[in-house]
C-alpha cells in the first residue's frame, strides 16, 4: 500500500471512529497539541491539522499530550494480543495456522480467533489471504509477471492465486497487471455534502465512483489502479454522469441508471444487480440479498461483494446493512453511509 493510501485510510478510519484501529496508530491535532486513539468520540478536526503516529510514544516524542477522554495509552490487554498476532502474521514468510499463531501469542485458538475477528473483521486465515493478495497487487503494479508476483507473495500454486484473485481483485491477475491498458478513462472530481466525489468512465460506461477528502489523493489512487490506461480529467465532459449522481445525492432522482463498465465475477454481478433494485430510502440485510440471489448461505460472500463495489451510488451498496440494523461497513467510511441513508430516508 502506498504511503498516501495508508494515510488516506487512516484518516477515513478516524472519520469513521473505527474502534478496530485502536492500538494500531494514534492521530494528533496540531491546533490543540493532543493525540487520540482512532475511536475517540471527540469532534473531528480538519484534515490539514492532523498528524498520524504509530503509537503514543511517538506522538509524545513529537510534543503531543494524551487525550483525557479516550486515554490512548490504555490499550486493553485484548487489543495487545491482536496487535501481537498481526505483527506475527505481517512478518511471517509462509502461511501460519491458527494453532501456530495461538501458541506464539499465548492465547487459546478459540479466544484468539474470536478476538482477532472482532478487532479486524477477518479471521487470521482471511487476514493472511488479504495480505498476500495485497502483495500480489503491488508486484503486478511494479510490472512483475504473474508467476513472480505470485511466488513472492507466498502463493503455493497458480490455482490458489486464481481462486482468490477473481474474488478479491474483481479480475484475473493478468488483467490487473495490464492496469487498464488500452482503455481511455475520463474523470471528474466534484465537491459534495459527503466530501469529494471522483467519477470516472470509459467510452462504455462508469468504471469508478469514489468518495474521499482530498482531490489529490483520489486522483493519485485512480492513477495507481489504472496505471496503464490513458487518463484525463474533464469535468465538463463528465457532466452527463456527475449530473444524475449529484441529483441522486440531493434527493431529486430516485433511480440512478447509468451504463457501467466494471469487471466483475458472475457472483458480484448478481449481487450488484440486486442492489440496484433496492428502492431509495429502504435498506436490506446481507442475508436478504443472499436469499434474493437464491444462495441463502452466501451471506459473507454478499458482504464481500458489497465491500468491493467500485461504483458508489450507481450500485447502492450503502443500502445493505446487518440484520440487527447495525450499519456494518462501507468502503468509503461508515460515516458517509450513515449520512447517505439519512438523506435518502428524509427525502423519500
Ligand atoms: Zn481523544
Amino acid at each position: 500500500m502506498s504511503m498516501q493510501t495508508e494515510l488516506q485510510n487512516q484518516w477515513q478510519q478516524v472519520l469513521a471512529r473505527d474502534a478496530r484501529q485502536d492500538g494500531r496508530f494514534v492521530f494528533a491535532v496540531r491546533t490543540t497539541g493532543i493525540y487520540c486513539r482512532p475511536s475517540c468520540p471527540s469532534r473531528r478536526p480538519r484534515r490539514d491539522s492532523v498528524e498520524f503516529f504509530a503509537d503514543p510514544r511517538e506522538a509524545e516524542r513529537a510534543g503531543y499530550r494524551a487525550c483525557l477522554r479516550c486515554k490512548p495509552t490504555e490499550v486493553s490487554a485484548q487489543a495487545l494480543y491482536v496487535i501481537r498476532a498481526r505483527q506475527l502474521l505481517d512478518n511471517a514468510e509462509g502461511v501460519v495456522t491458527l494453532a501456530q499463531l495461538s501458541k506464539r501469542v499465548g492465547l487459546s485458538p478459540f479466544h484468539l480467533q474470536r478476538l482477532f475477528k472482532r478487532a479486524t473483521g477477518l479471521s487470521p486465515r482471511e487476514y493472511q489471504s488479504a495480505r498476500r493478495m495485497q502483495r500480489v497487487k503491488t508486484g503486478l503494479r511494479k510490472g512483475e509477471d504473474v508467476t513472480t508476483a505470485m511466488y513472492d507473495a507466498g502463493f503455493s500454486s497458480p490455482s490458489r492465486l486464481y481462486e482468490n484473485a477473481t474474488e478479491q481483485l474483481g479480475m484475473t491477475p493478468g488483467t490487473y497487471r495490464r492496469g487498464g491498458a488500452g482503455a481511455s478513462i475520463t474523470f471528474a472530481i466534484s465537491p459534495t455534502p459527503l466530501g469529494r466525489m471522483l467519477v470516472a468512465a470509459t467510452e462504455r460506461g462508469l468504471c469508478a465512483v469514489r468518495f474521499g477528502e482530498s482531490a489529490t489523493e483520489l486522483e493519485r489512487d485512480l492513477r495507481e489502479e489504472f496505471h496503464a490506461a490513458e487518463l484525463h480529467r474533464d469535468d465538463a465532459e463528465m457532466g452527463r454522469y456527475v449530473g444524475p449522481l449529484m441529483a441522486s445525492l440531493r434527493g431529486e432522482n430516485t433511480i440512478v441508471q447509468l451504463p457501467l463498465d466494471v469487471r466483475a465475477t458472475a457472483f458480484q454481478r448478481k449481487v450488484w444487480d440486486t442492489l440496484q433494485r433496492i428502492p431509495r430510502g429502504q435498506t436490506r440485510s446481507y442475508g436478504e440479498i443472499a436469499r434474493q440471489i437464491g444462495d441463502p448461505n452466501a451471506v459473507r460472500a454478499v458482504a464481500r461483494a458489497c465491500a468491493s463495489n467500485p461504483v458508489a451510488l450507481a450500485v447502492p451498496c450503502h443500502r445493505v446493512v446487518r440484520s440487527d440494523g447495525d450499519l456494518a461497513g462501507y468502503r468509503w467510511g461508515v460515516e458517509r453511509k450513515k449520512k447517505l441513508l439519512e438523506r435518502e430516508q428524509a427525502s423519500s
